[in-house]
């Protein structure tokens, strides 16, 4: 490589030649910084090159250093190399940094005039301190960090160029801080491959205080315990990969980790304290033979075990960066295809949340068939177990769930992260609205984004205390231990997740809790509710309930999810010659508007073997292809088919004439603004329409053969059901629809690309962020 390097520093000073300070010589050289080869610049005179210096007690060190090619030259006295340093870098022992700063301070005005000096001790109070002795208070000028890599070895010899590349390093800026000469640092690291992130001190030693200084703690006590049982060492003989795995940092400097907890001795001792409470409850579990309390315990450290492997891995649900990552997956649908076969969507959403849901919460054991495996269902799952529910699952749509009682949830450790879902942040507002202890409630991106108010304000008139982000959004902080008293509540707007929160709330009210919708919306919960034995009466457009009840497990078998069928629906709707059936589908009369406005639109779409499943109603959905005309959309079946409205978009587009939908404002705080989104998409495609604030005209294409539209580029918002659109749109269109962002879509249906191929469509995945 002979680019020069981004880093503009003219010498940089690395005190403590050891793994750490060579290291970071070695990652600078490899990206250019200071190489013989780059400083013959063409045209004959002198170049004055960058340089890296450094200083250790150790001369042997120093030589090594220049031998491998990673320093200039170096001294062992500071005052022998300081002349000129423009960055200067501590890499010394945590211990030996006070010392090191206090000579420092009395030599700094030999360095350059806007001299910066960083450090990389792995704790970071101490060091702090030890900077406000030596300098009188801490310097702008001085930024310290830690990079989160390094190895058991120590010493010049050892050091890696790729060491930084891809880890993290964390810098613990002061308020006074120069932001010049954070960016300096930051550039440092970001040129070693390396990804720089900002935390306050305190927060820096208690986060590592778990993550590193508590497991070598750990590995060193566990080596040293079966050591001295066995003095011939005999034992390790037999030590498998487990032993090998769980042990292999006890061979770390000991003088490092001596420093280190004696640097962090206040956050190691509290993040020790709370593992001996872990211990003491697993030891007490053990012996009193407590099964359910064990796989509790190992059920959520396996999954958080899992959880963290897939964040390693940047391939798996729930953290943001991740979903950021993610966010670069392209659909390229190519334009044509049939819709043919049988085929089985994956579970209700909805139902599936219930169920785990109502299951934590029931006496007994509940058994689930058709779970729905995505990433939403899976967080509430979680959410769960760090309530303290043993699950079992999921395997293959199989889930049990070991219920707790009412009043059997355990307070969470840290906040409860529920991703992407909507609906499974509001019903856990109602849920642990009645709880005796406190819950933070969070989400990713697009979900704090999402107004909470709508339950948070009924929530308050109930008696619970909540506290919300800026204009009702999330995280939402939920006070426990509150009474809650039943209400009557006119929903202002028509929503399940609003009624469903309130009749969860109300399980924990006193009296009555009623819920009048001024139009019908899903009734999952209160049939789930009748299922586990709980009385919820109803009358007209009113639903109710009385506190103080108990759930009792019952199986539940999820229908697959008409709304993931829509799209399946609508693609067979709008392809001549299709003919398609889709089994096990949910027909849940709240949630049928779909099939109704297919059916007003022309739709030859039937019911066949209905039948009821755990108080479900269920149906195979046999469609076959007609001609779809344009209708206008009847009022009272907006809410019935609120979240099938990206795909019906898509069949009003192939309609004979125009089809018109009012009344649906309730789609522009969806995942993204699904009236504006849609829109952009059929503009993009040249699909004519005329946009509302609460709804939509379109324009059909209305040909029976060919192409209905253009091909073109789709921003799906990261919507799922946008990404999933457009994609069926793809059979009716003249070229390739390209859809931007589409990683969500496994938020809702995971195996639609699978499922959407064998019925006929031609559809790639890309990654990558560059143009079609
Ligand atoms: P190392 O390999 O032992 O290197 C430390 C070097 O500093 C040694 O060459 C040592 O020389 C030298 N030194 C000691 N006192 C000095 C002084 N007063 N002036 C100049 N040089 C001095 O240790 P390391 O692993 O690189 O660790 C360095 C720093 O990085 C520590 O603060 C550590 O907490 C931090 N860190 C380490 C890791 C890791 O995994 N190793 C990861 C992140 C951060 P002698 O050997 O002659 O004493």
């Amino acid at each position: 490589m002979t680019e020069p390097s981004a880093v503009a520093e003219a010498r940089i000073l690395i005190v403590g030649l050891g793994l750490i300070g060579g290291s970071l010589a070695a990652a600078l050289r490899e990206a250019g910084f200071g190489r013989r080869d780059s400083d013959d610049a063409g045209g004959g005179g002198p170049v004055k090159r960058a340089e890296i210096l450094a200083c250790d007690p150790d001369a042997d060190e120093i030589a090594r250093g220049i031998e491998m090619g990673l320093i200039d030259g170096g001294d062992t006295r500071l005052e022998g190399v300081i002349d000129g340093a423009t960055l200067v870098v501590l890499a010394v022992p945590v211990l030996a940094m006070r010392g090191v700063m206090g000579e420092l301070a009395g030599l700094l005005g030999r360095a350059a005039p806007q001299v910066v000096v960083t450090d990389v001790g792995s704790t970071k109070a101490a060091i702090r301190d030890g900077a406000v002795a030596a300098f009188g208070r801490m310097p702008p000028s001085l930024v310290l960090g830690h990079p989160i890599a390094g190895s058991e070895k120590s010493g010049v010899a050892a050091a890696n160029p790729a060491l930084y590349a891809d880890h993290k390093v964390i810098l613990t800026p002061e308020p006074d801080t120069d932001p010049a000469a954070l960016a300096r640092v930051r550039t440092l690291w970001a040129a070693c491959g390396a990804e720089v992130l900002e935390m306050d001190v305190a927060r820096h030693d208690q986060v590592l205080a778990r993550t590193s200084h508590l497991p070598h703690l750990l590995a060193f006590s566990l080596v040293d315990t079966l050591a001295r049982q066995d003095e011939r060492l005999e034992i390790f003989r037999y030590a498998a990969g487990g032993f090998r795995d769980f042990t292999r940092i006890a061979g770390s400097d000991p003088v490092m980790w001596r420093d280190i907890f004696i640097a962090n001795r206040d956050a190691v001792l509290t993040s020790l304290e709370d593992f001996e409470a872990g211990v003491a409850r697993l030891r007490d579990a053990v012996e009193r033979g407590d099964g359910d309390a064990m796989l509790a315990t190992f059920d959520r450290a396996s999954h958080a075990r899992h959880y963290f492997d897939t964040l390693l891995n940047k391939t798996s649900y729930q953290a943001e960066y991740q979903m950021q990552q993610q966010g670069k997956l392209r659909y390229r649908v190519s334009p044509g295809g049939g819709v043919t076969g049988r085929i089985r969507v994956p579970g209700d959403k909805s139902i599936s949340h219930r169920s785990i849901m109502l299951g934590a919460l029931a006496e007994g054991v509940t058994e689930i068939k058709g779970f729905l495996e995505g990433e939403d269902s899976l967080a509430t799952l979680q959410a769960f177990r760090e309530m303290g529910v043993a699950i079992e699952g999921p395997h293959q749509g199989r889930v049990t769930v070991h219920g707790v009682g009412m009043h059997g949830l355990k307070a969470p450790s840290g906040p409860l992260y529920v991703g992407n879902a909507g609906t499974a942040m509001r019903l856990f507002a109602g849920l642990l609205a009645g709880q005796a202890f406190d819950t933070e409630l969070t989400g990713d991106t697009s979900l704090t984004r999402r107004p909470m108010g709508r339950v948070a304000d009924p929530l308050r008139l109930m008696g619970a205390e909540i506290d919300t982000a800026e204009g009702g959004r999330p995280p939402l902080h939920i006070h426990g231990g509150k009474t809650l008293k039943g209400i009557a509540y006119d929903m202002p707007m028509a929503s399940a997740q609003v009624k469903s929160c309130l009749l969860l709330a109300g399980l924990y009210a006193e009296g009555e809790t009623r819920v009048r919708e001024p139009a019908p919306t899903r009734d999952h919960t209160e049939r789930m509710l009748t299922g586990f034995g709980y009385a919820v009466q109803r009358e007209g457009d009113i639903c109710w309930l009385e506190g103080g009840g108990k759930l009792t497990a019952a199986p539940i078998d999820v229908p697959s999810d008409i709304s993931s069928a829509t799209f399946f629906l609508v693609a067979a709707a709008i392809t001549p010659g299709s003919d398609l059936v889709l089994e096990h589908v949910g027909i849940n009369p709240t949630r049928i508007g779909v099939i109704n406005i297919l059916r007003l639109m022309g739709a030859d779409l039937r019911q066949e073997n209905e039948r009821v499943v755990g108080g479900e109603p269920v149906a195979d959905l046999h469609i076959r292809y007609t001609p779809l005309k344009g209708i206008e959309i009847p009022v009272d079946q907006v809410p019935l088919a609120i979240d099938e409205f990206p795909a019906l978009f898509i069949a009003a587009a192939n309609a004979e004439g125009v089809t018109r939908l009012r009344g649906a404002e309730e789609l522009r705080v969806k995942e993204s603004d699904r009236l504006q989104a849609m829109a952009d998409g059929l503009a993009a495609i040249g699909v004519e329409h005329t946009l509302y604030p609460d709804g939509i005209d379109i324009m059909g294409g209305g040909r029976h053969e060919g192409p209905n539209y253009g091909g073109g580029r789709i921003d799906s918002l990261e919507d799922h059901r946008i990404a999933m659109a457009f994609t069926i749109a793809g059979l009716r269109a003249s070229d390739a629809i390209v859809i931007d962002d589409c990683a969500n879509v496994a938020t809702s249906f995971p195996g639609f690309v699978d499922l959407a191929r064998k019925v006929g469509l031609t559809l790639e995945e890309e990654s990558g962020e560059e143009g079609a």
